[in-house]
């Protein structure tokens, strides 16, 4: 009987360590999920031509400041350092790694649910990137229910830094390609924008933890085969003057750094 107890137990260690094994084989093997085909949503598509109409919404219609300025996580708060010359799309150093195609990006439980729609339809927007092609990436939506940082997606999540403070900070992509995992929104201004304003906020700084980099600096390297004259209506310029969907020069960016 004790002999039996023995096999019994070793069997149940046997297959602990094989499941726990195989768990681990799962955990490292590289991410096998596909791109999927980005399909229209009418109730987003309703929303984005309302708001900006084809035509670009005048800036200070809403703020007359450059919410956008100093919302990067590495860098000290300096003036924009390119000058009429330097608007064109650039990107950080490192961007997505080739093995990942999809970025889940992450609304933590301390956001506001109004904020959903905002996320929402920014993520679609970032989907429309990939031309309605299949992509070579496609973002995903996920509210989350509690505040940690998921590595290698991108999270969102609310801070309260006053009237005053930065309207959102972002991080660039990781060495390791994966993209920048922390966005966070200073509700006390974001929550005085309109739809149109928030939502291109979040494009910008969804922008950034994909690499790219401000359109009115020198820093971060010029995209090549993209466009290089001055893009002042690109979704990655600071000192917006109006708010506008992407230019054809973030198109053109977005395609030579992720298109297929
Ligand atoms: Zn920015």
């Amino acid at each position: 009987m004790k002999n039996l107890k023995n096999v019994l137990c070793l069997m149940l260690l046997g297959l602990l360590l094989v499941s726990c094994s195989k768990k681990e084989v799962e955990f490292t093997e590289p991410l096998q999920e596909e791109s999927v085909k980005f399909e229209r949503n009418p109730e987003y598509d309703a929303i984005l031509s309302e708001l900006f109409n084809g035509e670009p919404i005048p800036f200070s219609e809403f703020q007359n400041n450059t919410p956008l300025f100093c919302d990067l996580e590495v860098e000290e708060c300096n003036e924009p350092s390119g000058g009429v010359d330097s608007r064109v799309n650039r990107r950080r150093e490192h961007l997505i790694g080739d093995n990942i195609s999809i970025i889940d990006i992450n609304v933590l439980d301390n956001c506001p649910e109004e904020w959903d729609i905002v996320i929402k339809v920014a993520v679609y927007y970032m989907n429309q990137l990939n031309n309605e092609q299949e992509g070579r990436l496609t973002y995903r939506y996920n509210r989350i229910d509690n505040n940690v940082d998921v590595f290698g997606d991108i999270n969102i999540r609310r801070v309260n830094w006053g009237e005053e403070g930065v309207i959102a900070r972002a991080s660039f992509p990781f060495e390791s390609g994966n993209p920048g995992n922390r966005i966070r929104i200073n509700a006390d201004r974001f929550d005085a924008f309109p739809l149109a304003g928030k939502i291109l906020v979040a494009v910008h700084e969804i922008g950034h933890t994909i690499g790219f980099n401000h359109t009115d600096t020198n820093d971060g390297f010029s995209n090549v085969g993209t466009c290089t004259d001055e893009d002042i209506e690109s979704i990655m310029y600071t000192p917006i003057s109006h708010l506008s969907l992407y230019s054809d020069c973030d198109e053109s960016a977005y395609a030579e750094m992720y298109g297929n």
